[in-house]
């Protein structure tokens, strides 16, 4: 293997001790920071993202109320805790876990939310402020992506960036983040011909799919940083990414593995953003 790994749970524990002061500061100032996390259903995988965020938190001395509320749960009862949850003064952050059972709009849970306390930044108005260059709490797995990128020391500006994805929860912003630090971003979806092409013109490629090592060594270019957001779970339980890491490892220059690169840091960011609502909180 010639690429250098970036390990994201490494990174997140740096972070990580790095926010445990930042803790002990806000409480010193009068506030304890606080996360509400509400998971709707019995989804095993949303059960086990909740409890790492719930375990983070504890970890880290942050108050933390996780409401696991029935599939039957309906979408006013739903918009109903949020409406708490807004008011609630020792809660400086919401989280609803999706997806959401079908019979609730995510449009309307999300819209719901406090743009305050938006730590997972999906609401419309954190959206736009990321869109036109405002302060707000970005959304995490981007935010986690950049934060992989600058504290490799890697420099962005001037890179020639190429999505593969155009989620409104990775895929456009990770490439609007990636704008904003001055790289030349192209995006690819589903309809783009000949992807390989483009993202071999990639210094810095990054692939959020949803298909199982989609991404191979001719989609490389020679020293290429390479981040993969894809988790997916293989037939023998495994997880993997969108990369195919054993193919490419040996042409780019960084990668990320899957499990234990982005994923640790999403939950990193989470953190981070519930800091920063705690601190704004206080202005
Ligand atoms: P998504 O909403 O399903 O979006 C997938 C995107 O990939 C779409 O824009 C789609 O294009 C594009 N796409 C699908 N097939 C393609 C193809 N053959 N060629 C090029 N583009 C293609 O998925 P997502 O929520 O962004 O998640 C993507 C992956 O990241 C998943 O594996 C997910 O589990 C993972 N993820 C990880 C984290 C983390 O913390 N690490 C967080 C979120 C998501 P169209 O728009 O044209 O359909």
């Amino acid at each position: 293997m010639t690429a250098k790994l970036i390990s994201g749970t490494d990174l997140s524990k740096t972070i990580r001790e790095e926010l445990k002061g930042e803790v002990e500061l806000l409480k010193e100032k009068g506030v304890h920071p606080g996360l509400a996390v509400v998971l709707v259903g019995d989804d095993p995988a949303s059960e086990v993202y909740v409890g790492r965020k719930a375990k983070a938190c504890e970890q880290l001395d942050i108050y933390s109320e996780v409401h696991k509320l029935p599939e039957t749960t309906t979408e006013k009862e739903l918009l109903l805790l949020i409406k708490k949850l807004n008011v609630h003064t020792d809660i400086h952050g919401i989280l609803v876990q999706l997806p959401l059972p079908k019979h609730i709009s995510e449009k309307a849970v999300i819209d719901a939310i406090s743009v305050e306390k938006d730590v997972d930044g999906f609401h419309p108005v954190s959206v736009g402020n990321l869109m036109i260059g405002d302060d707000s709490l970005l959304p995490c797995t981007p935010a986690g992506v950049i934060e992989m990128i600058k504290r490799e020391g890697i420099e962005i500006s001037g890179k020639h960036a190429v999505v593969i994805g155009r989620s409104n929860i990775v895929g456009k912003p990770v490439s609007m983040l990636l704008l904003r630090e001055n790289a030349t971003v192209s995006i690819c979806h589903s309809k783009t011909p000949d992807i390989s092409s483009i993202a071999k013109q990639a210094d810095i490629l990054v692939v959020a799919t949803g298909i199982p090592k989609m991404i191979g060594a001719d989609c490389i270019k020679e020293g290429a940083i390479v981040i993969d957001v894809g988790i997916n779970r293989m037939d023998n339980g495994k997880l993997c990414g969108d990369v195919d890491f054993e193919a490419v490892k040996d042409i780019a220059g960084y990668i990320t593995p899957v499990p234990g690169g982005v994923g640790p840091m999403t939950i990193t960011m989470l953190i981070k953003n519930t800091l920063e609502a705690a601190a704004k909180s206080l202005v």
